[in-house]
């Protein structure tokens, strides 16, 4: 736990009504969703859900077994070539369906990602929207697809590509943005022709567990499958079973390491999205207040639990205090509070009691090697895994605040002199999921932005995504492409077919 040093009394924002924010006839099924049907599954373990704003126990839900993964991969083995014989046409009718299933549940599927989660009803309401959007544009695509096009490249044969699906996919979610990252899963691997057997995060299975039973009417039996569970048992299971043909896992880097181990001995495709630590360039031209007004959500968006956050700031010395100064006005006015507590409300808590106490280690580890917070800088009063957004100034170089992944409501602020020092010190770390660069100056813009090694570099900006627009890292932050076209190539093989044509 934190030292009294680190803590600090800024109140957290109650809700004045103490009933829970969902009915508990709201939730789902709280089993396994296996060939269209819920069922218990073999295991007699449970997990049990805690709301992290509340601390209450939402529920129970099964831990699943290596043989209730077996019993969904085999589901989808069945469905498999059913599914994959569909025309895009077909496809993209049913994932335009399930996007408006989505959009009239809305508001429920808002309410349940706030009470598994804690988040604001702010931040759960945009998860949802970009779900349905996700589906909207998946269904789109896969109606678009291009490709090499057909034609004769040797002597009198004629070549044709074929883009056909991969079978199988396993999927793996985190918990951060739990029917999100599912969604950016399950709509482009569906348009490609796939079926899946999706394990969300333990702690995060109802929105995904809601999603089945609210598609449960508009997809083939089979064709998506959810066993709940631990990772080392029902992702390890899914990573190497010979009958799936893909593993795709958002997640920690340390469960990407394992999933591409265990995928090793089958040789199946690996797809990670990993974590990552954002650097956010900001020269002596740019707008510094249009850049921590950015900050203010780009930093501190779900807590800070966000992959892609602007969360180390490398300011040039001659404006560093100014933008300081800056971006403290900005943190000190964030609302934290629970996620019925009022529509404004900007922060909530920490998602586990475990993730509380290994962001509030990060904040004391840092206090040790020299870090000062110019505001926050500590747990917020309870109930509820609550930290106060911090930003972290006079932090030493080369000091774990500002390499490691914190995930949690905390902005470093390190100064440079050159841009070439900037650079080197931005591409340092070992992510290279996002980046920004702040300056008013074009050619240096265009020229940074090339030298970042980050799959989304914004100018001028920070955490703007775009359905369209792949999201993929470089370095430990993973491989593989979610969201765009791409990733409908990512999920599907393509196989070259040549005709010998000569008479
Ligand atoms: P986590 O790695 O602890 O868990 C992610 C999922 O992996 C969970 O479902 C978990 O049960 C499973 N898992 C754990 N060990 C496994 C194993 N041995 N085999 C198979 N599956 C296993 O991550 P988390 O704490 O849920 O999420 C936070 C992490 O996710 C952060 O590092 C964050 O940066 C990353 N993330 C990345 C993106 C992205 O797009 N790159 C998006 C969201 C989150």
């Amino acid at each position: 736990m934190t030292s009294p040093a680190m803590t600090i009394s800024s109140t957290v924002r109650r809700a004045a009504d103490p009933s829970p924010i969902l009915a508990a006839e709201e939730l789902p099924p709280t089993q396994h969703f296996i060939g269209g049907q819920f069922t218990g599954g073999t295991g007699s373990e449970t997990q049990s859900l805690v709301d992290p704003g509340s601390e209450e126990t939402i529920c129970e839900v099964p831990q699943g077994t290596a043989e209730d993964v077996d019993a969904a991969v085999l589901a989808a083995v069945e469905a498999k070539e059913a599914w994959g014989r569909t025309l895009p046409k077909q496809r993209a009718e049913i994932l335009l369906a399930i996007a408006d299933r989505l959009a009239e549940n809305a508001d429920l599927l808002a309410r349940l990602e706030a009470r598994n989660t804690g988040k604001p009803l702010m931040v759960a309401e945009d998860d949802i929207t970009n779900s349905i959007d996700t589906f909207r544009f998946m269904a789109g695509a896969a109606r678009a697809t291009t490709s090499i096009a057909a034609g004769e490249y040797a002597q009198d044969h004629l070549s044709v590509i074929i883009r056909e699906p991969l079978g199988v996919v396993g999927v793996v979610t985190p918990w951060n943005y739990p029917l999100l990252m599912a969604a950016w899963k399950i709509a482009p691997i569906l348009a490609a022709g796939n079926t899946i057997v999706l394990k969300p995060s333990e702690q995060t299975p109802l929105t995904t567990l809601k999603f089945a039973e609210l598609t449960r009417d508009l997809l083939p039996a089979g064709v998506f499958n959810v066993v709940t569970g631990l990772g080392p048992i029902v992702g390890a299971r899914l990573a190497e079973h010979p009958k799936v043909d893909m593993i795709a896992l958002t997640g920690s880097v340390n469960s990407g390491r394992a999933v591409a181990r265990a995928a090793s001995e089958t040789v199946k495709r690996v797809h990670l999205e990993l974590g990552g630590k954002a650097p956010v360039v900001i020269f002596d031209d740019a707008d510094l207040a249009a850049a921590a007004e950015s900050l203010r959500a780009a930093g501190y968006w779900n807590s800070g639990q966000e992959c892609g956050a602007g969360c180390r700031v490398l300011v040039h010395e001659s404006v560093a205090e100014k933008f300081t100064g800056l971006l403290v006005e900005q943190v000190g006015s964030l609302v934290v509070g629970e996620s019925t507590a009022g529509a404004d409300v900007e922060l909530g808590p920490m998602i586990s009691k475990a993730h509380y106490e290994r962001v509030l280690g990060h904040l004391e580890r840092a206090q040790a090697d020299g870090a000062k917070a110019a505001v926050g800088g500590g747990a917020m009063e309870g109930p509820g895994y609550f930290i106060a957004p911090t930003v972290l100034v006079d932090v030493p170089e080369g000091a774990a605040c500002s390499l490691e992944e914190i995930f949690g409501p905390v902005v470093t602020v390190e100064t440079f002199t050159t841009e070439e020092e900037a650079l080197t010190r931005a591409n340092e770390v070992p992510y290279g999921l996002a980046a920004s660069v702040w300056t008013l100056n074009a050619q240096r813009s265009h020229d940074v932005a090339s030298r970042l090694d980050a799959g989304t570099v914004w100018v001028n900006s920070h955490l703007v995504l775009a359905n369209e627009m792949p999201w993929a890292g470089f370095k430990s932050s993973g491989y593989g492409r979610d969201l765009s076209a791409y990733s409908l190539d990512d999920y599907s093989r393509t196989k070259h077919v040549m005709h010998n044509k000569a008479r």
